[in-house]
């Protein structure tokens, strides 16, 4: 039981030194007093979690999942990937081990988590098409969502408590005010989206049920390839994204690129987005995993915070391509926000990620890539 005389002791102690302070017997430490604050990070730091050292890549083989891959081998991780090669491309891995499965299989993730010790979990698996998901709202719930709960469970099961989630600034919707920054308010105009939002908020209620940790990597529009065209965009027959479909029509493969809407309220009437290079994001997950030592859900958005419209675009590819794109002006499409343009701040602070590659990087990147590789071509 503490007396008035010692309480009034500490009081002063505390007045003096609010961070803790020790108290010393005959010259010896011999009692530490700390505020709770300061107790919690030293008992975290105490039962850290191991070192992270082998790591499942869900959709490693498709365009983001893919670049990290590279990024982590050449960090030294040891990494399996696990992907069912719908729209991605078995050579995008080059010799790390790939499991072709579905990650609606629970037998198969049972079996894998079962047979690899895995420390963590990437997760980039999924589908990502807007006008898509409005059409077929079940395949992205299905896909997103529940494929993405089994996953959960088999890690639940086999004590794996470390993940890394490919979000999507399409979480947002329609934004109040740019540059967004992560506690702006969640509207998604879109399933895509919807299903994104969705499982940010199970692996928040999991972090607190379940311990799991996890970091939730909102993406602007990635963008850009590998340099040497050594990697690249996946498999799809057709590209859907801007900057691709703009280099399709560079090369001919398409007739013209068709912008969808110049009667928006910015500068060019145009809409303005983002984008941010595969490379900073692939470094984002890097970064990522030296956070998931700490408890809880934790979510940051990852862009430039410079905006750049459909026809900023346009031109700067004709600039760096030296063709002659041609363009046609037609509606808008459904569901697309004017402007897009991310706040970065936290993750800059938090984890030390800044990007390292601007626009004309992502354009010249990607179209080496595309004179080589094109679509359809595996
Ligand atoms: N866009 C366009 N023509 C195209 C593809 C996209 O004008 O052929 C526009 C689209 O309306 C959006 C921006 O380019 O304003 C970026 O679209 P993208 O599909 O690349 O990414 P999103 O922002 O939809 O994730």
């Amino acid at each position: 039981m503490l007396n008035s005389r010692t309480i009034s002791d500490l009081a002063q102690a505390f007045a003096a030194s609010p961070n803790g302070f020790l108290i010393v017997d005959q010259g010896q430490p011999s009692f530490a007093v700390l505020p709770y604050e300061t107790y919690k990070i030293l008992k975290k730091g105490k039962t850290a979690q191991k070192k992270i050292k082998k790591i499942l890549v869900t959709g490693g083989a498709g365009y983001i999942g893919s670049h990290t891959v590279k990024l982590l081998i050449d960090q030294d991780y040891e990494v399996v990937v696990f992907d069912n090669l719908s729209t991605s491309r078995r050579e995008a891995v080059g010799g790390v081990k790939l499991v072709v499965g579905d990650l609606s299989d629970r037998d198969v993730l049972d079996k894998l988590f079962q047979e690899e010790k895995f420390d963590a979990v990437m997760h980039f698996a999924a589908s990502i098409k807007v006008e898509e998901s409005v059409a077929n709202p079940g395949k992205y719930y299905r896909e997103n969502v529940v494929s993405g709960l089994n996953l959960l469970e088999s890690m639940m099961a086999h004590g794996v408590k470390s993940f890394v989630f490919s979000s999507s600034a399409a979480v947002y919707g329609e934004p109040e005010k740019n540059p967004i920054n992560e506690v702006a308010s969640c509207q998604p105009t879109n399933p895509y989206g919807e299903t994104k939002l969705c499982f940010e908020n199970i692996l928040k209620w999991y972090g607190k049920g379940y311990g799991l940790n996890s970091i939730s990597l909102r993406y602007f529009n990635a963008a850009g390839a590998m340099p040497d065209a050594e990697l690249g965009y996946g498999r799809s027959l057709e590209h859907t994204h801007l900057i691709p479909r703009v280099l399709d029509a560079a090369l001919g493969k398409t007739a013209e690129i068709e912008v969808f809407g110049n009667d928006y309220a910015t500068p060019d009437g145009t809409c303005i987005r983002d984008y941010i290079h595969v490379l900073d994001l692939a470094e984002a997950h890097l970064l990522a995993l030296k956070k998931l030592s700490e408890p809880g859900a934790h979510i940051y958005n990852v862009g430039t915070g410079r905006g750049s419209s459909v026809l900023e675009i346009i031109d700067q590819a004709m600039e760096i391509t030296g063709r002659m794109i041609p363009m046609k002006i037609s509606g808008r499409r459904a569901g697309d926000p004017a402007r897009l343009v991310a706040d970065s701040k936290k993750i800059q602070k938090e984890l030390g990620w800044q990007p390292a590659y601007d626009l004309q990087d992502m354009i010249e990147s990607s179209w080496e890539w595309q004179k080589l590789s094109g679509p359809g071509v595996v």
